[in-house]
C-alpha cells in the first residue's frame, strides 16, 4: 500500500451518475464517462493490503485485488492491467455488471465502507484499452487439436479465449445473430455498452477464434456431427428456461416474460428496430419478481416513457445494514440496494403508489384480470408475512396494460430431441446439466461450464467456469495444462 493511513484519511467515493434527469432519455451507461480517474487512485490507496486477503477469496475469479490496488495507487497502469487480466479475461464487464462479492469480503468492511474493488477494476481495464496495453495475444504454435464451444456468453468466449491461446483451434457455435448470450441480448445497454461486448470480440478473432453464429446446435447441426468434427465439445448454452406464473390471468394478452421484453429493447439499442413491439411507451407496467432481472425490466420501462412502473416483490425489505448473526462478514448479505434503475424510479415517482423506488415489498400476486378484449388491465395483490401468509384486509389492485414475469429461470432449456437430448446430457445440480468436479459429462470429450452446469448464476461465475472449464479440456487433450482453473465446478459462493 503506497499510504498505510488511506483507510483511516480518505472516505469511500463511488463512480458518480450522471444525472436521472439525462439518463433516463438515452441508453447510454448510467455512469458519468470518466469519472473515476480524478478518485480511483485514492479510492485504491484505502486498501490495507491484508495478510490474508479475504476479498481475494470472495472473488470466483481469484482476482489479485490488493496487487492491483496497489499498482493503481502508484500510477503503474501496464502493470495494473497485466495482473488484471492474468486472473480474469473480461474485466470490463465484471467492473461494469458484477455485484462484487468481493467488497462484502473486504476486511475494511468489517466495521467501515469496503475499498471500491468493482470501481477500480473498470478503471483499470478502461485505461488499459485505451493505452494500448491490451492486445490480441494470438497462439506461437498451434496443437492441431480442436474445440467446439456451443453458447457464446461470457463461459463460452472465456473457454474460448483460454484453449485458443493454449493452441487449440476453436470454433463457437451461437444460435442468436451476434455473439455475447445474455450480455448481448439480456442486460440493458445503460449497464453496459454492447460495443465493450464487440471489442473483446474482435480480440478473440484476431486470436483466432471461429464465430458461427446463427446456427442452433442440435437444430441446424446435429450434436453428432459436432462430436465427430471437434476433438472436444463445451456446452455453455445457459440457463435461460424460465420460472412461469401459474395464476389466473396469465394468458391475458400483455402478460409477458421479462426475457420476451428485454431482448426487444436490446435490438432496438442494436438498430435492428425502430420501437420494441413490447415497447412500454405510456402503459402502467407491473413487473412481478424483485431480482436484478426485474431491475433491469423497470430501468428501460422507464426510458421507454411507461405511464406508471411497479415492481413487485415477495420477500420483506432487507435491512439497511448486515445481520451478523445470519449473514457474518465476509458472507455476501442480502441488503437493501438501491440500483440505478430504482434511483430513477424513485426520483421520477413512477410508481402509481407512493412507494420511495417503485418496488412493493412483501408483495404477493393473487390473480390478473383483464378486459372484454382478453388484455390484462390489474394486478391482484395482497401483502404477506415472513412465511407468506396473507394479511387481512390488505389486499389491492394496481393498474396495468404491461406485466412483465422476472421470477429467475430453473435450468438449460431441454427442447425434445435437442441438444441435450442429442447428447444424452442428464440432470445435475441446481437443474443443470450432469458434469463432474471437472466439468466432464459422461460422454467422452464434452464438458459443461456456466450456467448451464450451474443454473442461474452470475457474469463473474461464468467467466470463472469457462476459465476452469478450458483447463479441464486442455488437459484432456493433451494430458497436462498449464491453464488456470480458478473454481471446480461444484464450488459455490462462500455461505455460513
Ligand atoms: C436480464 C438479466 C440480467 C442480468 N444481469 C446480470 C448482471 O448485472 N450481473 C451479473 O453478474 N449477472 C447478470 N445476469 C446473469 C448473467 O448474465 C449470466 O449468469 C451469464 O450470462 C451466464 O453466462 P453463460 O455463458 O453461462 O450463458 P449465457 O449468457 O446465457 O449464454 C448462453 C448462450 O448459448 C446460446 N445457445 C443456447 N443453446 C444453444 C444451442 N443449442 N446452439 C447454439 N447456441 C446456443 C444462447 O443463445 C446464448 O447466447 C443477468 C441475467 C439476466 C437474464
Ligand atoms: S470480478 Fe467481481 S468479485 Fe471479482 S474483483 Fe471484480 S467485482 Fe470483485
Amino acid at each position: 500500500m503506497a499510504d498505510p493511513k488511506g483507510f483511516l484519511t480518505t472516505p469511500r467515493q463511488e463512480a458518480p451518475r450522471r444525472p436521472v434527469e439525462e439518463r433516463v432519455r438515452d441508453w447510454a451507461e448510467v455512469h458519468v464517462p470518466g469519472g473515476l480517474l480524478p478518485i480511483v487512485g485514492a479510492q485504491a490507496d484505502r486498501c490495507m493490503d491484508c495478510g490474508i486477503p479475504f476479498c481475494h477469496e470472495a472473488c470466483p475469479l481469484g482476482n489479485l485485488i490488493p496487487e492491483w490496488n496497489e499498482l493503481v495507487a502508484r500510477d503503474d497502469w501496464r502493470a495494473a492491467s497485466e495482473r488484471l487480466h492474468a486472473t480474469n479475461n473480461f474485466p470490463e464487464f465484471t467492473g461494469r455488471l458484477c455485484p462484487a462479492p468481493c467488497e462484502a469480503g473486504c476486511v475494511l468492511a468489517i466495521n467501515q465502507p469496503a475499498v471500491t474493488i468493482k470501481n477500480v477494476e473498470v478503471t483499470i481495464a478502461e485505461r488499459g484499452w485505451a493505452e494500448g496495453f491490451v492486445a490480441a495475444r494470438p497462439p506461437g504454435r498451434l496443437s492441431g487439436r480442436t474445440v467446439a464451444v456451443i453458447g457464446s456468453g461470457p463461459a463460452g468466449l472465456a473457454a474460448a479465449q483460454q484453449l485458443t491461446r493454449a493452441g487449440h483451434t476453436v470454433a463457437v457455435y451461437e444460435r442468436d445473430d451476434r455473439v455475447g448470450g445474455l450480455l448481448r441480448y439480456g442486460i440493458p445497454s445503460f449497464k453496459m455498452e454492447k460495443s465493450q461486448l464487440e471489442r473483446r470480440v474482435a480480440q478473440l478473432v484476431a486470436e483466432g477464434v471461429r464465430f458461427r453464429t446463427g446456427v442452433e446446435i442440435g437444430k441446424h447441426l446435429g450434436a453428432d456431427r459436432l462430436r465427430a468434427r471437434y476433438d472436444a465439445v463445451i456446452v455453455a448454452t445457459g440457463a435461460t428456461a424460465w420460472r412461469e406464473l401459474d395464476l389466473p390471468g396469465r394468458e391475458l394478452a400483455g402478460v409477458h416474460q421479462a426475457m420476451e421484453y428485454l431482448p426487444l429493447a436490446n435490438r432496438v439499442c442494436e438498430g435492428d428496430l425502430e420501437v420494441s413491439p413490447l415497447s412500454a411507451e405510456g402503459k402502467h407496467v407491473v413487473i412481478v419478481g424483485g431480482g436484478d432481472t426485474g431491475a433491469d425490466c423497470l430501468g428501460t420501462a422507464v426510458r421507454e416513457r411507461a405511464a406508471s412502473v411497479s415492481q413487485l416483490d415477495i420477500y420483506a425489505r432487507p435491512g439497511d445494514v448486515r445481520d451478523e448473526a445470519a449473514e457474518p462478514w465476509p458472507t455476501y448479505p442480502k441488503l437493501y440496494r438501491l440500483s440505478a434503475a430504482h434511483e430513477e424510479a424513485g426520483e421520477l415517482r413512477t410508481a402509481p403508489a407512493a412507494d420511495a423506488d417503485a418496488r412493493l415489498f412483501a408483495a404477493s400476486t393473487l390473480r390478473l384480470t383483464g378486459d372484454a378484449d382478453g388484455r390484462v388491465r390489474e394486478v391482484h395483490l395482497v401483502e404477506v408475512d415472513a412465511e407468506r401468509r396473507p394479511r387481512a384486509g390488505t389486499e389491492r389492485g394496481l393498474p396495468a396494460d404491461l406485466v412483465l414475469i422476472a421470477l429467475g429461470f430453473h435450468g438449460p432449456e431441454r427442447r425434445a430431441d435437442g441438444l441435450a437430448d442429442q447428447l444424452g446430457l442428464g440432470t445435475g445440480e441446481r437443474g443443470g446439466f450432469a458434469r463432474d468436479a471437472t466439468f466432464a459429462t459422461e460422454v467422452p470429450g464434452v464438458f459443461v461450464a456456466g450456467d448451464a452446469g450451474r443454473g442461474q448464476s452470475l457474469v463473474v461465475w461464468a467467466i470463472a467456469e469457462g476459465r476452469a472449464a478450458a483447463a479441464a479440456v486442455d488437459r484432456w487433450l493433451t494430458g497436462s495444462t498449464r491453464l488456470p482453473a480458478p473454481i471446480g465446478a461444484h464450488d459455490r459462493p462462500m455461505e455460513v
